[in-house]
């Protein structure tokens, strides 16, 4: 996951949990990634590459598109020299900078992007604001369009805030009124002391739960009809529980190596740890073989939090493991009681049944 616009975003969400990462370290922003840098990560890279490896590389901010369009053509010609591995490439944007240059250089190259949208104009516009502090909902929306006339993939992204998850309902609404095929909910973190509940936007996971048992009822249905619209979080759960595939990071309890990469070149372990205390090396002086193996990088995916007590007796201790430490709670363990389990508990049978009805129906 690269960030070639470092920490650098023509937004100002209230909820922005990397600009308080990146805040307290001591260099707060590295700018745009030097062609030199690129070079030298590129390299790096394909050293530990087999040619038939797979490899994805994530565009992530701040905003990305900062760096502008041209740095991007610029960092896949050279990746493509190396004529190794399969190569996918996704790239997630706030949408404000994206135009028709844009929409053509994602079809040539055939990006996955993520646009961030919240469900609504109101929500949306509370905590999406622009530099000059306007609300940007109708710039996003306007992008979408873009999108979809061009037929670019992209997913919604969404934050799922307290307010929203009180609200399953419009976050429904939302999906079905803008016709939206692939949407992932991102559980919102405290911006600033990242272990406490210090903003009314934290989500909190009675809430986590309420919102998905809600959804679900409704994508089941939607679902019956024939229409399977893409929720990250069913999908995932969906794959875990169903096939045992663990495709979001923590769904098994356990850390994965996300390889963020500063636009100095510098690495960390995953986005909610970009802080000087966790860098795990750079890309510009080892390979990332070189820096998994090393001491940080395996004392980050060991580390464990102490198990909280509910987990001990919990039915789905097994599988889930405690989850993702930095979601703790957030969607997991919170004053006694657990929103995960509390999902699972209530809908994971129908989950699954669903599952099971579509591949018969697809068999
Ligand atoms: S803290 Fe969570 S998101 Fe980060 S690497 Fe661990 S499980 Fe993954
Ligand atoms: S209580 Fe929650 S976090 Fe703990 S094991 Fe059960 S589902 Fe996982």
């Amino acid at each position: 996951m690269i960030k070639p616009a470092s920490s650098l975003c023509n937004m100002r969400c209230r909820y922005c949990f990397y600009s308080s990462i990146s805040s307290a370290r001591e260099i707060p922003s590295y700018g745009i990634m030097q062609n030199e840098t690129a070079e030298k990560i590129i390299d790096n890279i394909f050293r530990d590459i087999n040619a038939t490896d797979q490899i994805t590389f994530g565009f992530q901010g701040g905003e990305p598109s900062l760096a502008g369009v041209e740095w991007f053509r610029s960092f896949v010609q050279k990746v493509l020299l190396h004529k190794k591995a399969k190569i996918s490439w996704t790239f997630q944007t706030n949408g404000l900078l994206m135009d028709q240059k844009w929409c053509d250089f994602f079809l040539e190259n055939k990006f996955l992007v993520g646009l961030s949208i919240d469900a609504g104009k109101r929500l949306h516009d509370r905590n999406r604001i622009s530099a000059a502090d306007d609300g940007t909902f109708e710039a996003c929306l306007q992008t979408k369009e873009l999108f979809d006339k061009n037929r670019v993939e992209y997913n919604v992204l969404c934050v799922l805030t307290n307010e929203l998850a009180k609200e399953p309902d419009r976050a429904w609404r939302f999906i079905k009124n803008e016709n939206i095929r692939f949407i992932q909910f991102i559980p919102c973190l405290d911006a600033g002391d990242l272990s406490q509940h210090s903003s009314p936007n934290t989500l909190r996971p009675p809430f986590f739960a309420q919102f998905y048992s809600r959804l679900l009822r409704q994508w089941i249905k939607e679902l019956e009809n024939g229409n399977y619209i893409s929720i990250k979080f069913f999908d995932d759960v969906a794959n875990y529980f169903y096939k045992g595939i663990p495709t979001s990071c923590g769904i098994d309890g356990q850390c994965q190596n996300q390889y963020v990469i500063e636009a100095d070149g510098s690495v960390y372990p995953c986005d909610f740890y970009a802080f000087d205390q966790f860098k795990i090396g750079s890309l510009c002086e080892s390979t990332p073989k070189e820096i998994f193996e090393s001491k940080k990088t395996q004392q980050f995916l060991l580390s464990k939090q102490q198990l909280p007590e509910i987990c001990n007796s919990c039915a789905f201790l097994k599988s889930c493991r405690s989850g993702c430490k930095r979601m703790h709670n957030v969607m997991y363990t919170f004053a006694g009681s657990c929103g995960y389990k509390t999902f699972l508990e209530k809908s994971l049978k129908p989950l699954l049944q669903a599952v099971q009805a579509l591949q018969k129906k697809l068999s």
